[in-house]
């Protein structure tokens, strides 16, 4: 028998070293482990609820040597990516935000009908647009499909391709290099980082500017947002990774913004690093302080995140238990991809939380992944009088508050579930 224990643990330690996606070191220290879960993106119609759903692991590794939190590659992003169902031009703050970054751009760095901006996971257009009305030429590069074909139809050309070093190559080889390449929430969906980034470098003109957002792994860490992490986010990026990535690649982060989005994001400024054209500001520096303070120079700094998602399952649990006891009636709002995450982990059904509902119509008719919790359209909040709404795109709170705000008539009462579940 003991012959026979030694020799599974040691298939399992095999099984469990893969290597880091960015620096190539093997990976062997666990900063979460969520358990399995479906994939986020792929919703139910009634027509599939009897067929199953294939569920892949969500345990999440920190990198010893460069700290690059990330997951392994469980699914090609050819199936995860090419009937996304996600449509940003659905938020309103989501569009505020683009329009400002827009408009940001063209003052700070001239931007106008000479130039050429391409912006890689163009989704539906939602960006674009506001540089096309301020007649700058653009380029979107988008892999899905059905999500692209909605930007074709505004009137913003798109490529439906996976981004990387071929593509970049090809455009630059049609003189098409660009003096602004942006790609906002795409780094961490990326699984080949490397050819990516390098991608980005070759694309961009010798003067050209980078932008890239993303969610700060300092902000996740900090409010327990571990329902951001799923299978479809590969990576999970500090600012000192993403400067030392882009570093390894010939990109100089010359500047660096915290914005609120995706419950805290970052949004560096690069480079090429020979151009030297941009002074270093003192922001790049500050951020990477904030960082080595919270210890995440450091493996032993990613080491208490996982007890603290517990406590944080145990929280919102404890509260749905109570009110199911106390036959309270609590429906969801929203069915964001970081629901699944968040229902998953913490064993949440449809005996807990009744409904969902979606300003989103595609999404509407469907059931969220997995729990098959079903997806309504906002008035059956209306209809149905629920005494809770547990706001599952916490990030868009106050926007949701706001528009729901007539569920106090009949005393309803808004749960955000994170950092902690609080009712509000
Ligand atoms: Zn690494």
């Amino acid at each position: 028998m003991a012959t026979m224990t030694i020799t599974v643990e040691t298939q399992q330690e095999s099984v469990a070293v893969k290597p880091c996606r960015f620096c190539g070191a093997d990976l062997q220290h666990t900063f979460v482990d969520l358990g399995m879960s479906p994939l986020c993106e792929t919703y139910p119609a009634p027509a599939d609820l009897n067929r199953g759903e294939i569920y892949f692991p969500l345990h999440v590794y920190v990198c010893s040597k460069c700290f690059l939190v990330q997951l392994e590659e469980y699914e090609s992003p050819e199936n995860i990516f090419s009937d996304y169902a996600y449509f940003s031009s659905y938020s309103e703050s989501w569009l505020k935000h683009a329009d400002t970054y827009c408009a940001n751009m063209q003052s700070r760095f001239g931007l106008g009908e000479e130039s050429f901006v391409v912006e890689v996971a163009s989704n539906d257009g939602y960006l674009l647009q506001y540089f096309v009305r301020r007649n700058v030429p653009v380029l979107g590069i988008e892999p899905a499909a059905n999500v692209a074909k909605v930007a074709i139809e505004k009137g913003i050309p798109t490529l439906v391709k996976f981004f990387g070093t071929q593509l970049a190559g090809d455009l630059v080889s049609e003189g098409r290099a660009a003096d602004l390449v942006l790609g906002n929430n795409v780094l961490a969906q990326v699984p080949d980082l490397n050819d990516f980034v390098e991608g980005l470098k070759i694309l961009l003109k010798p003067e050209g500017i980078l932008t890239l957002e993303f969610p700060h792994l300092l902000r996740l860490m900090e409010h327990n947002e571990f329902d951001t992490i799923y299978h479809e986010h590969f990576s999970y990026f500090s600012l000192l990774t993403a400067v030392n990535l882009l570093e390894a690649h010939g990109l100089q982060v010359f500047d660096v913004e915290e914005l609120v989005s995706h419950g805290g994001s970052l949004r560096v400024f690069a480079c090429r690093a020979e151009a030297k054209t941009h002074p270093l500001e003192q922001s790049v520096a500050r951020v990477m302080e904030d960082e080595e303070r919270a210890g995440l120079g450091a493996v032993d700094g990613y080491k208490n995140f996982a007890q603290r998602v517990k406590e944080t399952k145990l929280a919102l649990v404890e509260f749905l238990l109570k009110a199911a006891r106390e036959g309270k009636s609590v429906a969801g709002y929203g069915a964001p991809g970081k629901s699944a995450t968040l229902l998953h982990y913490c064993g949440i059904g449809k005996d807990l939380i009744e409904y969902t509902v979606d300003r989103n119509h595609h999404k509407q008719g469907r059931f969220l992944p997995g729990t098959h919790i079903p997806i309504h359209h906002p008035d059956h909040i209306q209809e149905t009088k629920p005494d809770y709404v547990v706001i599952l795109p916490w990030n868009l709170q106050s926007e949701i508050m706001k528009q729901l705000e007539f569920i106090r008539e009949w005393g309803g009462q808004f749960v955000v579930p994170i950092p902690m579940a609080t009712i509000l």
